[in-house]
């Protein structure tokens, strides 16, 4: 039996995991689907987490030493999907797996995060991954020195627009307002780049292509319809969090969860079910940053650590 199963290895999943292993929990066990580090590593860059030695620095490269220092404290990280949590009788959780595998566990954190969201205009599934992307560091040099559209006005579309303004002839912004999420400096750096043409009050009506990918797209402006021939899109429309795992069975979920499906957490990241935590982009209200993502971990590794020394 697992004394702590955090399901996530994200930066509140691998904060988890050095606090908990640091604080003396034996079996720890992060499970984790993809390559440890979380969605920041689809990020061209981050400069906002305190005390970064490289500002600027890409996300991958950012959270590349995370695992290792978790490793020297003990934390085991297994490659895996989870597909559900459920508590059991005697108060232990079982930690179902794709591959037909479970775990048993006396406490869980977990840290699932989430993952963009797609914008849901005509054509975008048809050209995913063959012109219309999520990932401007993953796939923006298929576009050097092409034009490009971007599509959002939060923090993520204007960054990525900035990036992709080092590689690209051109990047359109299309925004469906004329005001941004994005932080103001953000968006007054993006105004300024000469690359960067914005296109307010603009929905997309469709994207056109053929068997070799997108040709373009078709926007509705207030103008009417206007034509963009780009071999790229990169949405930026918002995220998802990752929840799934908390349903259970009959359709509820384990724990309370908001109105928007985040998990409901006290300032210790417990649930409403005792033994289950929850840290980062999945919980109420987070601010979704690198660093509050890291401190919640924290937060709930070290609730881990009172509520296993309750159980003797
Ligand atoms: P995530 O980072 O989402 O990690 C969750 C992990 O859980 C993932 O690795 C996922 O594979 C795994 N997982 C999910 N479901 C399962 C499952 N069923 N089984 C196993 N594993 C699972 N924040 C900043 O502070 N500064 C920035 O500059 C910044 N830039 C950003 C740029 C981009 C492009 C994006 C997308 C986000 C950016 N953010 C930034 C936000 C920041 O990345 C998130 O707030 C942070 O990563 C949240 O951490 P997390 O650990 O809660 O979740
Ligand atoms: P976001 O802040 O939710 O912004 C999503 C944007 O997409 C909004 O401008 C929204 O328009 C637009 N949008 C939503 N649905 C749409 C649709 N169907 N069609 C067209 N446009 C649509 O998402 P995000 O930019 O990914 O940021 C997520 C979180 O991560 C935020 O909390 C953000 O601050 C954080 N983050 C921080 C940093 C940083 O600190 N440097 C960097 C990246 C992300 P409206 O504005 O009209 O709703």
């Amino acid at each position: 039996m697992l004394d702590l199963a955090i399901i996530g290895g994200g930066p509140a999943g691998l904060s988890a995991g050095l606090y908990a292993t640091r604080g003396g929990l034996k079996n720890v066990v992060m499970f984790e689907k993809g390559e440890p580090g979380g969605q920041i590593t689809s990020s061209s860059e981050i400069e906002n987490y305190p005390g970064q030695k490289k500002p600027g620095e890409s996300g991958f490269e950012f959270m590349s030493t995370w695992l290792e220092q978790c490793s020297h404290f003990g934390l085991v990280n297994k490659w895996a999907n989870v597909t559900q949590v459920v508590q059991n009788e005697d108060k232990t959780f079982t930690i179902k797996l794709d591959n037909g595998e479970s775990e048993l566990a006396k406490a869980v954190i977990v840290c699932t995060g989430s993952t963009p969201r797609r914008a849901g205009f005509e054509g975008e599934n048809k050209f995913f991954g063959r012109g219309v992307s999520t990932c401007a560091t993953c796939d923006g040099f298929f576009y050097k020195d092409k034009e490009v559209a971007v599509l959002g006005g939060g923090d993520t579309a204007i960054e990525e627009a900035l990036y992709l303004s080092n590689i690209c002839s051109k990047v359109y912004v299309v925004h469906r307002r004329d005001e941004f999420r994005a932080a103001p400096i953000t968006v007054e750096k993006a105004k300024k780049n000469e690359k960067i043409e914005f296109i307010t009050n603009a929905t997309i009506k469709e994207a056109y292509g053929d068997n070799t990918g997108l040709n373009g797209i078709v926007l509705n402006t207030p103008d009417g319809e206007k034509e963009l021939e780009v071999p790229g899109i990169f949405t930026f429309v918002g995220l998802n969090v990752n929840n799934e795992i908390l349903k259970q069975d009959d359709g509820s979920f384990i724990c309370k969860m908001d109105q928007n499906g985040q998990v409901e957490v006290d300032l210790k990241m417990k649930t409403s079910v005792d033994g289950l935590f929850a840290a980062g982009d999945l919980r109420t209200q987070a601010p979704k940053q690198v660093v509050s993502a890291a401190a919640d971990g924290a937060v709930a590794a070290l609730s881990v650590l009172s509520y296993i020394e309750s159980l003797h």
